[in-house]
């Protein structure tokens, strides 16, 4: 737990989130600012900073989010049409939250490369 840290709290339950996952290590929810029919976050409870900061020790953890980002495609009914799950790292990629979080988009076209 990070103190002040956005998706911590809502791990937390102290920042509401519309959950749409959850399991013993992940949590995932909607997207208040929703780029597509479908964009979901998908978190580790742990917090981590950025890509930069994964060690040895978060190599499951990191799995974990793709599993659930699959699951989620399916619940969604996007994993057929097609979906994005993308990081980013940084400010320079666009990273707002510092707590990584798995960008799940669909519902829509998307295009390459992002900009
Ligand atoms: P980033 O820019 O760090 O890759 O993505 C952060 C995402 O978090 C953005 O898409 C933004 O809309 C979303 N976000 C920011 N604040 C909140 C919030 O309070 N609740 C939810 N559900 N999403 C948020
Ligand atoms: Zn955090």
């Amino acid at each position: 737990m990070s103190e002040d840290c956005l998706f911590c709290k809502i791990v937390d339950g102290d920042v509401p989130a519309d959950i749409v996952y959850e399991s013993d290590s992940a949590l995932a929810f909607r997207d208040i600012s929703p780029q597509a029919p479908t964009h979901v976050l998908v978190i580790p409870r742990k917090h981590i900073s950025t890509i930069n900061d994964l060690d040895e020790f978060d190599r499951q953890l990191v799995g974990d989010l793709f599993m659930a980002a699959k699951q989620i495609a399916a619940q969604e009914g996007i994993d057929e049409s097609g979906y994005r799950a993308v990081m980013n790292c940084n400010k320079g990629a666009g990273q707002s939250v510092f707590h990584i979080h798995l960008h799940v988009l669909g519902g829509r076209g998307l295009s390459w490369p992002p900009g």
